[in-house]
């Protein structure tokens, strides 16, 4: 049997100079790296790039600044520059011409894409919480907020509590402030992610916080959700998106939040797997039976509710009646999104050693079959949306003088007009990089970030069609 051994992740070093204001920035410049699968490094040694976050206030500031980033240079070598001295990258280049990148205070991206420059992150599927493509730099209008770290459960085919450790969630004040200075950046949609959502604020013991501005709020996914919610006006419309949410009974709770608007009609739940007994093996939490009866509940309040998942195939011992049982589930639940993947036998899960593997063949056809029913439910669901309007957000508009062609998925080329340009954006229903898009014809005029109402005109296995009206 091969068992596939996890490539080391980048380890980022940081040296962090100045006022609080500039600790914030470090943390949030941190916080995004380890969101794109970075490690921290205690030492100049580990490190395969050091970040200098420096300090301009003062020339006694700037000297020490200046001494930080030619230690960097001298023990480590590989160097990215940020913080108040950015204004004075002449100097600093001046005196350190093997400075990798200077990135001023607050650009956040700048300095993120610095470090991905100078040190790639690697993709691992079986730990990043963000899609391989994700691992760009997000664009301005969307960004993930990670709430925790880590993880309480041991399922078996994981490997992520042992390298991440026990769940560690953040304080629900900083997440807030953190997300408020995404919005007031440009940011049209939060992205919670974390590896088990619902469990947020757990180890906080649910502790309430109080809030910079006044109020409080508890360290709870349900009064998380809603003051993220809260974060957008009537004038600037913000999406929050829930990632990875397990279905324990307070997920109940946060559907009155979808009713209101303040959270998204959409859950991403990883279930993995339907039949009682392979989810038993897995280790799986809230692994509970009435799961199909809470999805037509939560229907029933919000129904446009659009259920993302996704499923392992091939688990140790997973029989064809298991399968079958997941086939037959997955016909009923109707999820609108459906991620299968094939177990893979990862070094230090549990479920590497289990007897009764599954056979690769198997495994393949068993992926097929997952993936034609659910890219059948997904296909029905999006015919039903033809003729209605639906909000879209705008991921990117087409260049340059060329009318939008529809890539090949509709038999017919879709009427254009000659001198619009398309634009492509995603709906309440579609997370970036994982869901579908919806094509725009005719969209002269937009930019990435607009919320814009669109009518449906045609749609396909995965994605809609339509025209901003
Ligand atoms: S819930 Fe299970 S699969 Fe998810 S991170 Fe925790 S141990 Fe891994």
């Amino acid at each position: 049997m091969n068992v596939t051994t996890l490539p080391k992740p980048p380890r980022v070093g940081l040296v962090s100079l100045g006022c609080p204001k500039a600790l914030v920035d470090s943390e949030r410049i941190m916080t995004k790296l380890r969101a794109d699968g970075y490690a921290m490094s205690p030492d100049y040694a580990g490190a395969d790039v050091v970040l200098v976050n420096t300090c301009g206030f003062l020339d006694s500031a700037k000297e020490e600044s200046l001494e930080a980033i030619g230690e960097a240079i001298a023990e480590n070598g590989r160097v990215v520059v940020t913080g108040c001295m950015g204004k004075e990258a002449d100097v600093i280049r001046a005196r350190f011409p093997d400075v990798l990148a200077v990135t001023g205070s607050q650009q956040y991206e700048e300095v993120v894409a610095a470090v991905h420059e100078a040190a790639p992150p690697v993709p691992n599927a079986f730990i990043d919480l963000v899609p391989e493509a994700g691992l760009k730099l997000t664009p301005r209008h969307y960004s993930y907020v990670k709430i925790s770290e880590g993880c309480n459960h041991r399922c078996a085919f994981c490997i992520i509590p042992s390298i991440r450790g026990d769940l560690a969630s953040r304080r629900p004040d900083a997440i807030l402030r953190e997300a408020e200075k995404l919005v007031a950046a440009g940011t049209k949609e939060l992205l919670v992610i974390s590896q088990d959502t619902s469990a947020y604020g757990v180890d906080l013991k649910h502790a309430v916080y109080p809030l910079k501005g006044g109020g409080e709020v508890r360290a709870h996914m349900t009064d998380l959700a809603r003051e993220l919610g809260r974060l957008g006006t009537p004038q600037n419309n913000v999406w929050v998106r829930l990632h990875y949410v397990y279905p324990y009974p307070h997920v109940d709770n946060v559907i009155p939040l979808m009713a209101e608007g303040l959270v998204l009609p959409y859950l991403d739940i990883p279930f993995q797997h339907a039949s009682p007994k392979v989810l038993r093996a897995m280790r799986r939490p809230a692994n509970d039976a009435k799961v199909l009866e809470r999805i037509r509940n939560w229907r029933a309040q919000v129904p446009d509710l659009a259920i993302r998942s996704s499923f392992v195939v091939g688990f140790p011992g997973e029989t064809d009646e298991d399968f079958a049982y997941l086939l037959s589930w997955l016909e009923e639940a109707q999820l609108d999104r459906v991620g299968a993947f094939k177990f893979e036998p990862v070094e230090g899960a549990p479920a590497t050693s289990m007897d009764e593997q599954v056979p690769e063949d198997v495994k393949q056809e068993r992926y097929e079959a997952v993936m034609a029913l659910s890219a059948r439910i997904s296909e029905t669901k999006l015919a039903s949306k033809v003729g209605s309007t639906i909000e879209v957000l705008i991921d990117r508009v087409d260049e340059g003088p060329e009318p939008a062609q529809f890539d090949g998925h509709l038999d017919a080329p879709h009427p254009v007009h000659a001198s619009a340009p398309g634009a492509t954006g995603r709906s309440k229903a579609d997370a970036p990089e994982i869901d579908g898009e919806v094509h725009l014809r005719d969209a002269g005029g937009l930019k990435p970030g607009d919320i814009v109402e669109v009518r449906v005109e045609e749609s396909d296995e995965h994605d809609l069609y339509g025209v901003p009206v």
